[in-house]
């Protein structure tokens, strides 16, 4: 091994892998700067779920240059315009939209505040503060086919095959990018007297590198298996453990497309349905611990049928998917940094993981060590970032339980229990409970979600913070601005509906003529 980083090599060919190769390459010059390989098993498959993405994942895609019609069209993708959640409140019909689109003019007046105080009658928060609401109700596209690649109208991420996904990375990746991939199994780890990795031991033959990149799924077979790094489990904050996957086909096959995922409550956790072009993912979360598997999989059969997909359970084949909700203590150690499912793992209620990944993986590439004495300090730097980046979403997943008034069972009533509340968010549900939450409250490089990530939870959920606006001096002023700006809300929703296409139509129409250049 050199004493100069010169070769990074990627152990695992998931998404995760892929995306990793993918971002280190595009930004690096392959063939003259810095070589990038990356090692996959012929036998051992990938987790073939994750589908569903945040509105980071265009400009990723953006960066690493595939057009956004041959990425639709390859991976079967549809646009993701945020979250529908059904059930969460009180077990029945009632829902509420966590869209990914900011309440109209948000960094000028909290909405959110004049929403509390009734400013807007009955209006459901984001319905209220967003014509992404109205959209998201109506199935149609965020965008038009004017509009160019990965530009949009309204705020949207991606719901994608994720075995279409990795193949086309893998495509572009090794055909555009120059990115060396290597098929096969990883048998051995050799590292110098100091620990750093020097090579992999694999059945065909040693592969050496100056950095190793562990994509290696829940194996984790660098950062895991060989550093020992351990996983800091949240069973006791977030407690599902399982997961059930299948995939339906629509009931028709020009049904229409759902442009948002759906989150189902069920008594030991929720479904996810994802619609693709061509098929549905859905799957039932859980806790092992307050629901057996037939239970859960009699509620998923039923959630199908009454979901248009008649065949039920027995025709779906159901996969079950366990694992531990937690994360490393650290991520990067030595030579060697673990991104991806080897980093950790929870429940995908508000699709996490691959976000995660994408951010890794530019971080590496920003701030790739040329020399191996820079790897302590960057390592350490990363390691702080990542661990509150875990931190941050974990509060925020938390607070989707902690506000339900489900009192059907154990499960909902534990998720409320004070002892399995991370104490930030204790304190910020204190906070709220007299201002609401807003842009300026943090200031954080690497904040995951902003404050109106956790207004449209908290107020979807029916929390009332208490706000007294008339000890403003300006406060009828601010009414009047509050109550113009949902005015004009409302204004927008009703031009997009004349404007927008449905969801499935957009999708039909880029696949075969693309959007605007840019
Ligand atoms: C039920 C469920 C739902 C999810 N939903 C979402 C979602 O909606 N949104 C989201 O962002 N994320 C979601 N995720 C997470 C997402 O699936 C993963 O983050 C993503 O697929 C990345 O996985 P990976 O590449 O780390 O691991 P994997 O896909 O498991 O890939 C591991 C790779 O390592 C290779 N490998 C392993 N051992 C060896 C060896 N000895 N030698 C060589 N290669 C080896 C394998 O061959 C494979 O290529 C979900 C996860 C689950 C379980």
């Amino acid at each position: 091994m050199s004493q100069s980083i010169d070769h990074i090599v990627v152990l695992g060919g998931g998404t995760a892998g892929w995306l990793t190769a993918s971002i280190l390459a595009a930004e690096f010059d392959t063939q003259a700067g810095i070589k990038v390989t990356l090692i996959e098993s012929p036998s051992t498959p990938t987790i073939g779920v994750g589908e569903g993405t945040w509105p980071s994942m265009r400009s990723t895609l953006l960066k690493i240059g595939i057009p956004e019609k041959d990425f639709i069209s390859a991976c079967s993708a549809t646009m993701k315009q945020g979250t529908l959640f059904t059930g969460w409140l009180r077990g029945g019909e009632e829902t509420y939209y966590h869209p990914f689109t900011l309440p109209h003019g948000f960094t000028e007046l909290n909405l959110a505040e004049h929403w509390s105080s009734g400013a807007f009658g009955q209006l459901p928060f984001a319905s209220a503060v967003t014509p992404q609401f109205a959209v998201c109700e109506a199935g149609l596209a965020p965008k038009q086919l004017q509009v160019p690649d990965y530009a949009f109208t309204l705020n949207y991420g991606y719901h994608l095959d994720a075995a279409k996904f990795a193949e086309l990375l893998r495509n572009h990746a090794v055909n555009r990018l120059g990115v060396h991939h290597v098929l096969t199994d990883v048998t051995g780890i050799n590292a110098s007297a100091e620990g750093a990795i020097q090579s992999l031991t694999t059945t065909s033959g040693p592969v050496a590198g100056d950095f190793f990149v562990d994509c290696s799924g829940f194996r984790s077979l660098l950062i895991g298996e060989h550093y020992q790094v351990p996983l800091r489990s949240q069973r006791d904050i977030l407690f599902n453990d399982s997961a059930l996957a299948v995939q339906v086909p629509y009931d028709e096959a020009q049904s229409s497309i759902a442009t948002t995922t759906r989150a189902t409550a069920h008594q030991a956790g929720w479904f996810w349905d994802i619609g693709l072009q061509h098929r549905r993912g859905v799957g039932a979360v859980f806790s092992s611990a307050h629901g057996e598997r037939d239970s859960v999989e009699r509620a998923l059969d039923a959630y199908l049928r009454r979901t248009g997909y008649t065949g039920g359970l027995d025709e779906a084949s159901p996969r079950l998917i366990e694992f531990s909700p937690g994360y490393r203590e650290s991520f990067w150690q030595q030579n060697c940094v673990a991104i991806g499912l080897s980093a950790g793992f929870i429940e995908p209620l508000e699709a996490s993981a691959l976000v995660l990944v994408e951010l890794s993986a530019r971080r590496l590439a920003e701030q790739l060590p040329r020399h191996q004495a820079q790897l302590g300090h960057i390592a350490e730097r990363f390691n702080a970032e990542f661990t509150g980046r875990w931190a941050q979403i974990i509060e925020f997943l938390k607070l989707h339980y902690v506000l339900s008034q489900r009192d059907d069972c154990d499960y909902w009533k534990q998720h409320r229990d004070r002892s399995s509340i991370p104490e930030g968010l204790l304190s910020k549900l204190e906070e709220w409970q007299y201002r609401c939450p807003w842009h300026q409250d943090e200031h954080r490089v690497d904040e995951m979600f902003p404050a109106a990530s956790y207004q449209y939870v908290l107020y979807g959920m029916g929390f009332r913070t208490e706000v007294d606006l008339s000890v403003r001096r300006n406060a009828a002023a601010q009414h009047q601005k509050a109550i113009s700006l949902s005015h004009e809300v409302q204004q927008q929703a009703q031009k997009l509906a004349a404007h927008l296409p449905a969801h499935r139509q957009l999708l039909e129409e880029a696949s075969v003529r693309g959007f605007a250049t840019r």
